[in-house]
């Protein structure tokens, strides 16, 4: 049973963190402007940001005028500089590992490719890229508050386990605690499905961040897709929310692998996008190839994409419809087919959506390309730590 003491303990602990979200959250901000914020006294505030200062977490910058006469206001600031989160996306050609600071810039970056059918060999392939991010002179002087693993697959997150990795073969991995048992000097591993943490990335770091309610579409080999609802990710009972590659695009379309007809991933992942254009033009194009082509007057393939757009736009309504969300981002090589695919797909979406007319909801492109999951993934550690629900915030160096 938890005591008097036990809860002034844990209150004091939310408190610190909440504090560490507001000065991340709006950098500048005040002790009273804090204590507005979180409903606490003043002095309780310059208390814990003391404290804060002292374990080297905050910094005081020089006193502004501020707003109110009397005394000015000092604005506080999260020493970014002191700290690094680690983001990982273990894909099925490549590992791709990240170094970030608070605010989802890269520090450094390691990438080491080659397939892996094994997980044994994916993670040996994992330690690699880490041995060589972590002694980036970028990382010195810098505390490593946690690292985020994505994978491809639904992952029961309680439990760290890796469900289904199918295009690796993958079942029922315990994954999170093979990874914290190779890096025990890590303090803190996470591990999610890719989809899912690319959303976080644009939900942590993007334009769009902290939009309450906002889908990542991941459209690469297969179509997985990330749900932010209400501030949250959702993942369904199992894991298994935003496996949306299945849904039904065009009744009579090309057969799909799961045996049914013109799922999304037989129009709109970039293997068949591809795969229409080689059918279209003889040859094998890259997405820069495409928009060329385009540029340089290909009127068949501007009709082929524009088409596919289409496609997009119909997926996207239904999805709309669903979760009526604020923003939905498209990530992966077709995105970056930009406004011609883009345009065609919002004209769509708009009317397929239900009372489009009182609705506004936002179609972008992804910002973090193919950095998104391992990007995410940093961001979700140190999400996490922010929530601060498990333990005391970590002493730095
Ligand atoms: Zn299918």
């Amino acid at each position: 049973m938890r005591g008097l003491a036990g809860e002034k303990t844990l209150l004091k602990r939310l408190n610190r963190a909440a504090i560490l979200r507001l000065v991340w959250e709006q950098p500048g901000i005040s002790r009273s402007a804090v204590a507005g914020k979180i409903g606490i006294t003043k002095s309780t505030v310059s208390q814990l940001v003391a404290e804060l200062e002292l374990e080297r977490w905050l910094s005081s910058g020089a006193g502004g005028a501020g707003n109110a006469p009397g005394r000015p206001s000092i604005p506080l600031s999260l020493n970014a500089d002191r700290l690094v989160l680690i983001g990982v996306e273990l894909g099925l050609e490549s590992i791709n590992a990240v170094a970030v600071d608070p605010f989802g810039r890269v520090l450094a970056q390691s990438t080491v490719t080659g397939g892996h059918s094994h997980v044994e060999v994916a993670l040996e392939q994992l330690a690699k890229a880490l041995t060589t991010l972590r002694s980036s002179p970028a990382l010195a002087e810098r505390t490593l508050l946690g690292m985020g693993v994505g994978v491809p697959g639904p992952v029961d997150v309680g439990r760290g386990l890796l469900l289904h990795a199918p295009n690796q073969g993958w079942k029922n991995i315990p994954i999170q605690q093979m990874i914290s048992q190779q890096h025990p000097d890590i303090p803190r591993v996470f591990v999610d499905n890719d989809a899912n943490l690319a959303a976080f990335a644009e939900y942590m770091f993007g334009a769009h961040k902290h939009s309450a309610d906002l889908l990542y579409l991941y459209l690469n080999d297969g179509i997985g897709g990330g749900l932010i609802l209400e501030h949250g990710l959702y993942r369904g009972r199992l894991g298994f929310a935003g496996e949306v590659g299945h849904m039904n695009v065009l009744p009579d379309g090309p057969r799909c692998s799961c045996g049914s007809r013109g799922c999304a991933e037989t129009l709109l992942s970039w293997r068949s996008v591809q795969g229409a254009v080689k059918n279209l033009t003889g040859t094998e194009m890259s997405v820069l190839e495409m928009l060329k082509a385009m540029r340089g007057g290909n009127e068949a393939l501007r009709r082929a994409i524009q088409q596919t757009g289409t496609y997009l736009g119909i997926f996207l309504g239904s999805l709309a419809n669903i979760f009526d969300p604020q923003v939905l981002i498209v990530g992966g090589p077709i995105a970056d087919l930009g406004e011609a695919i883009l345009e065609p797909a919002l004209l769509e979406m708009k009317q397929r959506m239900f009372g489009a007319e009182f609705r506004s909801v936002t179609v972008k492109r992804c910002a973090f390309s193919t950095n998104a999951c391992a990007i995410g993934a940093a961001g979700y550690a140190f999400h996490d730590l922010l929530q601060n629900k498990s333990a005391d915030l970590p002493r730095l160096e």
